[in-house]
């Protein structure tokens, strides 16, 4: 016969093995989107730095807008709807890191009564929803902020915050994870990608790495 203390550490013990002995998933959005159009992307917001200010950028960070529900013949990785660098030196404006001046660009192009969109205010507040942001570096908290309070469908990101912070870059120590997580109180959702689908970031290493590798990994 089993005491009542001994069948509550049976429970217990039961209760430790399901939480830490079975394989834990932690919940990540499903990127339905190709590699290929992930990596395609980020190289647009790498080639836009040359495209709009100088092969040799002093502040290298760039940003591409665009609408995947758009895909077709015409454009199979989805359609470019606007893209910015820093603008801090050329405008003096500290808060237009690429993110902020894209979202400036992009609210200018689909409000423009003379360009393509012809969006009114409230239909363009909308329009964020259906875009996508890449960076080739992750947001900084003032840029995730805006990025969460236009709603974008996805974030995606290149260079860590943290391997910034290693090649000397000036940063707020506070992830994109995290200002996303403590947004949760907005309407909108905004999946944020670290890193194209088959891969994870190593919490340690920063860098984007295959998946299968690091199951390798574990099972040693
Ligand atoms: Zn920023």
């Amino acid at each position: 016969m089993l005491y009542p203390l001994s069948i509550l550490s049976l429970l217990l013990l039961a209760l430790i093995h399901l939480t830490h002995g079975a394989n834990y998933i932690p919940f990540e959005p499903k990127d339905t989107i190709s590699f290929e159009t992930r990596a395609y992307w980020m190289r647009r917001a790498n080639a836009a730095l040359a495209e709009l200010n100088s092969p040799c950028p002093f502040t290298a960070f760039g940003t591409v807008i665009v609408n995947h529900t758009a895909t077709s013949d015409e454009y199979p990785h989805g359609k470019l709807v606007c893209m910015s660098v820093n603008q801090n030196q050329q405008k003096g404006n500290p808060t237009l890191h690429g993110e902020i001046s894209g979202i400036n660009n992009c609210s200018d192009i689909l409000t423009d009564p003379k360009g393509e969109y012809k969006l009114s205010p409230q239909e363009t507040l909308q329009a964020w929803k259906t875009l996508s942001l890449y960076t080739n570096a992750e947001p900084c908290p003032m840029c995730a902020s805006a990025i969460r309070w236009s709603g974008f469908a996805e974030c995606i990101y290149g260079t860590s915050i943290d391997t910034l912070v290693e090649k000397g870059w000036s940063q707020i120590s506070l992830s994109s994870e995290d200002v996303f997580e403590e947004s949760e109180g907005l309407p909108s959702k905004t999946s944020n990608f670290p890193c194209p689908s088959g891969c994870s970031r190593a919490a340690k290493s920063g860098y984007c790495e295959a998946v299968v590798a690091q199951q390798g990994k574990s099972e040693l």
